[in-house]
């Protein structure tokens, strides 16, 4: 009896195991799990998605347009002391480049960089031929809730010696800008360093009160003067595209150092 209850367990174990390769239900359990994967693949896009539309937006202020505008404008929010809506800008003293094209020229390179690391970019003026005044690139960028704008500018003096780029931060004592101080002069402390390790000769982060563009400015907001277009040399290296690439590079590094220590 022993011996036949033996062989009958074997049979009967056999069958288990025979019948539950052929199990349609196993299969019922495959497929299930490939849509199951097929769903989770479905989440991990729209989770992904999700955080693109977190991910950080930069707004690119290319400085200047074709055209000044000497109309009036408040300096800050109901002050009434005026500037012009927007000056025209320098030219370089060997290239002859106006300002507002070199700006542009870097600003869309800046754009490019930005984009390749995964940030949101938007620009208050991808033409020459615009009218947009310093107050209303600030509210632009104000209005797209920019988690930075970064101003693109080239500096000129009557001293044609002079060279260097410069970073401006608005002011910490002005009622207008006291607020968004501290996180500007981080990103501009980060942009300096990134610069210098690019071998880019920086002469320092200024904080300014008088410029409209930042006392409108409710976002973070850096100004980088490149260089000196009245500087021949520098003129010359800030068209070149090697040397704008690596300046683009470094603000751009200098920018993904703040979000990261943010
Ligand atoms: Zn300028």
């Amino acid at each position: 009896m022993k011996k036949y209850r033996l062989l009958v367990t074997v049979i009967i174990a056999m069958g288990i195991i025979l019948i539950g390769t052929l199990n349609p239900i196993t299969n019922f359990h495959k497929s299930t799990n490939l849509i199951s994967k097929g769903i989770i693949q479905k989440d991990d896009k729209e989770k992904n998605n999700k955080e693109d539309e977190k991910s950080f937006l930069i707004c690119i202020d290319p400085g200047h347009q074709k055209k000044g505008d000497s109309n009036p404008e408040s300096v800050a929010p109901g002050s009434s002391q005026t500037k012009a809506r927007v000056s025209s800008g320098a030219t370089g003293v060997g290239t002859k480049k106006p300002e507002y094209i070199l700006n542009l020229e870097a600003s869309t390179v800046l754009k490019h960089i930005l984009e390749d690391k995964g940030y949101r970019v938007v620009m208050t003026r991808e033409a020459h031929d615009v009218n947009i005044s310093n107050a209303e690139r600030a509210r632009f960028a104000n209005e797209k809730k920019a988690d930075v704008v970064i101003r693109i500018h080239a500096d000129s003096l009557a001293n044609s010696s002079k060279t260097g780029a410069s970073i401006l931060v608005p002011s910490k004592d002005s009622k207008y800008t006291a607020n968004i101080y501290e996180k500007s002069d981080k990103c501009a402390k980060s942009v300096q360093e990134q610069m210098k390790k690019a071998g880019i000769q920086v002469n320092g982060v200024f904080e300014r009160g008088d410029l409209t563009g930042f006392n409108w400015s409710q976002v973070p907001v850096i100004l980088v003067e490149m260089g000196f277009l009245s500087n021949y040399n520098e003129d010359q290296m800030m068209s070149n595209p090697d040397y704008q690439r690596k300046l683009m590079q470094s603000i751009a590094d200098g920018v993904e150092e703040y979000f990261m220590t943010k």
